[in-house]
C-alpha cells in the first residue's frame, strides 16, 4: 500500500504564500499599522513602503510606478480596466471585444456591459484555444472602445498572441487590455513589448496573499474609477490600501522575477514528465491546449470514458488536488466554457483534468500521481457502458446501443 501524501497540483487556482512573503507582511499588521494617507510618521513610513512596492511591481513588467494601481486582485483589475474604459466613453454605446476563453471576470463584465447600453463581441478560438488576431481585426468597428484578450489561459495554458493582436488594435486607435494573471512573474512579460494599454495581475497566483493585485494603466489612458471615495491610488481606486497584502505582493514579485528561469525549468520538466507518463501508460487520452505555446506549469488532459468528477473525488481521497473540466470553483457541473469554446465534445470535456504545477512540487509528486491515476481510471472505465474491459478500448456509441438492444 502506498503511503498517503498530499499533492497539490492546482496552482492555477491559487498558490500557497511563500514564507518570505509572509514574513514581509507580518510587521504591517502590528508595529507598522499606520494609514498610508496619514500625515504623521506612522503613516509616512507605510506610505514609503507602498511606494517601494509599487516600484517593484512596475519594474517587473517594464512599467513606470505611476502606472500601477493596486486592487483587491485580478477580478477587480479586470473590472476596472474594462468597465472603467467603457464608463469613461460615456453611456452611449460603444463596444467591447473579448474572446470565448476569458476568465469570468472579463466575460461577465462583457455580459453586464452589453445589458447596459454597450455592445460586446466575443471572438472564437481554434481547437488549441488560440485567438486568431485576424478575427479580432474583423470584429473591430468604429464604435469599439476596448479589446481584452488574456495572456495565458488558466484552464489549458494556451498563450495568446497578445503582441500581434495589440498591433492590430492600436492601428484602429482602440484600447487594449490583457489579463496576465496566469503569466506575470512566471514567463517573461513586458508592457511595452506587448504594447498593451492595461494589464491585470494578481497576488495569490504567484505566492502572495489572496485579495491583492494590480492593474497597469498606461499613462494617458482614460478610465473612470469604479469605487468612489478618498483619493487613494491617484483617484482611480478609493479605499485604504491593503498594506500588508501589497508589501507581500511586491515580495512575491521580487522572488518570482529572481527565480523565473529556475521556476520555468522546474515546473516544465515535472509537467512534461507527467504528460509523457500519462500518454505512455494510459490509453485513450488527449492533450488540451496548445502543445508548445503553453504556460509551463499547466497540463490539461482528457480521459475518454471517464467522469471527471469521479476522478477528482478518487484522486482527492488519496490526497491529490486537481481541477476538472467542469466549471471550476463554483462546484457547478457545467462543462468548462474554455473546453467548449475549443470544440471539444461534451463527453470528453467531462473526462478532463487540469494539473497545474508550482515551485514546491517534486518528482515524487509525479510518481505519486502515477501510482494512483492509471488504477483509478481503470476502475472508473470498468463501469462505463462505453468501455470494453476485455479489449481495453472505447466502444462507439452506435456499438454500445446495438449491444444494449441485443441484451449483451
Ligand atoms: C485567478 C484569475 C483571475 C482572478 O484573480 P483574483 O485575484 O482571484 O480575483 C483572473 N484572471 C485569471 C486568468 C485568473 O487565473
Amino acid at each position: 500500500m502506498n503511503e498517503l501524501r498530499r499533492v497539490y497540483l492546482d496552482h492555477n487556482a491559487t498558490a500557497p504564500v511563500h514564507p518570505e512573503v509572509l514574513e514581509a507582511m507580518l510587521p504591517f499588521f502590528q508595529s507598522e499599522y499606520g494609514n498610508p494617507s496619514s500625515v504623521h510618521q506612522f503613516g509616512r513610513s507605510v506610505k514609503a513602503k507602498i511606494s517601494e512596492a509599487r516600484e517593484t511591481v512596475a519594474h517587473a513588467m517594464g512599467a513606470d510606478p505611476s502606472e500601477i494601481y493596486f486592487t483587491s486582485g485580478g477580478t477587480e483589475a479586470d473590472n476596472l480596466a474594462v468597465k472603467g474604459a467603457a464608463f469613461a466613453r460615456g453611456p452611449n454605446g460603444g463596444g467591447i471585444i473579448t474572446s470565448t476563453i476569458e476568465h469570468p471576470a472579463i466575460l461577465e463584465v462583457a455580459k453586464y456591459l452589453s445589458k447596459n447600453g454597450y455592445k460586446s463581441a466575443i471572438v472564437e478560438v481554434d481547437s488549441d484555444a488560440m485567438v486568431d488576431p485576424e478575427a479580432v481585426r474583423e470584429a473591430i468597428d468604429d464604435e469599439t472602445i476596448i479589446v481584452s484578450i488574456m495572456h495565458g489561459n488558466s484552464e489549458v495554458g494556451s498563450i495568446q498572441p497578445v503582441k500581434k493582436i495589440t498591433g492590430i488594435v492600436k492601428e484602429r486607435g482602440v484600447l487594449m487590455h490583457t489579463d496576465a494573471v496566469q503569466t506575470f512573474c512566471k514567463i517573461p512579460l513586458n508592457v511595452d513589448d506587448l504594447g498593451v494599454d492595461m494589464m491585470s495581475v494578481s497576488g495569490h497566483k504567484i505566492y502572495a496573499a489572496k485579495g491583492v493585485g494590480a492593474l497597469y494603466i498606461r499613462k494617458g489612458t482614460k478610465i473612470h474609477p469604479l469605487a468612489h471615495g478618498g483619493h487613494h491610488e491617484r483617484g482611480r481606486r478609493a479605499g485604504t490600501e491593503n498594506v500588508a497584502g501589497i508589501i507581500g505582493f511586491a515580495k512575491a514579485v521580487e522572488i518570482g522575477m529572481a527565480n523565473m528561469d529556475t521556476y520555468i525549468e522546474h515546473v516544465k520538466s515535472l509537467r512534461d514528465d507527467l504528460q509523457k507518463r500519462i500518454t505512455d501508460e494510459i490509453p485513450f487520452v488527449r492533450l488540451n491546449g496548445h502543445p508548445t505555446e503553453r504556460t509551463p506549469g499547466t497540463l490539461n488532459m482528457s480521459f475518454e470514458c471517464v467522469e471527471g468528477e469521479a476522478l477528482l473525488i478518487n484522486l482527492d481521497m488519496v490526497g491529490i488536488a486537481i481541477s476538472t473540466g467542469s466549471a471550476c470553483s463554483s462546484g457547478s457541473l457545467d462543462p468548462s466554457h474554455v473546453l467548449m469554446a475549443m470544440g471539444i465534445p461534451h463527453e470528453i470535456i467531462h473526462g478532463s483534468l487540469r494539473f497545474s504545477f508550482g515551485s514546491g512540487n517534486t518528482t515524487e509528486d509525479v510518481d505519486y500521481v502515477m501510482s494512483h491515476l492509471p488504477r483509478i481510471i481503470n476502475t472508473i472505465r470498468e463501469i462505463s457502458p462505453l468501455w470494453n474491459p476485455q479489449k481495453q478500448e472505447v466502444i462507439s456509441l452506435e456499438q454500445a446501443e446495438s449491444d444494449a438492444n441485443l441484451g449483451r
